[in-house]
């Protein structure tokens, strides 16, 4: 299986990747994780990504398109994958055309969470975190409260808000979404790939609505 999960940010595709790629032995690659890792690592890359991670705009598509190719051109390339956050622009859905057919590796599907803007606003900015080196326990206002107000359960810890997580930033990057990346819907719904997922609910739902949706329920 060689999926693309798209949607806005904070519309949950992150945990479902990791429940898919866990569940059905796929390499999740993230290229928001690869991101954030580069930054906190002061790589090159990570040093060019910073600004525009951090106020929510896209960075240049050479800087991912390079991270994704590299993947592809490694011996140890995966068969079985699932991209989360990648491509976002149709310049990076073309350029991962071109990478993918050059291995003989096509998508086999592109899943679409459809999640309203205002539901997002309120799920990420909801989002707080323990910044301790180790710790790292996530917390939810609605969803999954600190016992303490804006203290970490597990170290007391002060907790932080992710950079881009704030309100402003968020509405940016939904604007970001809507002008860059819905233009691969009708790219991927011409290729007769796209699968569209209603991306509201619990996450085992949401879960089982992707399942649903590619066939692969009870399926390794
Ligand atoms: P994410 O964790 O996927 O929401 O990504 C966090 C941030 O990383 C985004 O707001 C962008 O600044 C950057 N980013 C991640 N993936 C891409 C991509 N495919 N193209 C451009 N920027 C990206």
């Amino acid at each position: 299986m060689r999926l693309i999960l798209i949607g806005p940010p904070g519309c949950g595709k992150g945990t479902q990747a990791k429940l898919l790629a866990k569940r059905k032995t796929l390499e999740h690659i993230g290229t928001g994780d690869l991101l954030r890792e580069a930054i906190r690592n002061q790589t090159n890359v990570g040093q060019r990504a910073k600004p525009f991670v951090e106020s929510g705009h896209l960075v240049p598509d050479d800087l991912v398109n390079d991270l994704i190719k590299e993947r592809f051109e490694k011996n140890d390339r995966p068969q079985n994958f699932l991209l989360d956050g990648y491509p976002r622009t149709l310049a990076q859905a073309k350029a991962l055309d071109k990478v993918l057919e050059k291995v003989g590796l096509p998508l086999t599907s592109v899943v679409l969470f459809e999640v309203a803007d205002d539901e997002i606003v309120k799920r990420v900015t909801g989002r707080w975190s323990c910044p301790k080196i180790g710790c790292k326990a996530t917390f939810h206002i609605f969803n999954n409260p600190p016992r303490v107000n804006g203290l970490c359960d597990d170290c007391h810890t002060q907790l932080v808000q992710r950079a881009d997580d704030q309100v402003e930033t968020v509405k940016a990057r939904l604007v970001v979404y809507h002008n860059d990346t819905v233009p691969l819907i009708p790219y991927y719904k011409e290729k007769s790939l796209l699968h569209e997922v209603n991306g509201s609910g619990e996450i085992e739902q949401v879960y089982s609505n992707i399942a649903k949706s590619l066939n692969i329920h009870g399926v390794c």
